[in-house]
């Protein structure tokens, strides 16, 4: 699992990307609580999703959790959230400009 940063919910588990039923759709999800985040910039408590709500299927019907896996690298960069698998260690690595 891709861990993104730590569960605002239930600040015990880990979010995580994962890849919905249909192969394509990547979600954040807790490892712990099992809550479901839709974007990795709104990453709130607030903002938290209950796939076992009844409206949660009604309103988000691509977002199938059934029979759905951690995504790898290669899936979260198909799905356009490349730029969040950078971590800030990632960012520090790179060369500074060169100054002389
Ligand atoms: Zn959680």
């Amino acid at each position: 699992m891709i861990a993104v940063a730590e569960c605002p919910s239930c600040k015990e588990g880990q979010l995580g990307f994962r890849l919905c039923a249909n192969r394509e759709t990547v979600v954040l999800l807790c490892e712990n609580c099992a809550l479901v985040w839709t974007h990795p910039n709104r990453l709130g408590a607030e903002q938290a999703r209950d796939p076992l709500h009844p409206d949660f299927a009604r309103q988000h019907p691509q977002l199938q959790l059934r029979s759905s896996r951690w995504a790898t690298a290669e899936e979260v960069t198909a799905w356009g959230w490349g730029a969040y698998l950078l971590t800030p260690d990632d960012i520090v690595k790179q060369e500074p400009p060169e100054v002389d």
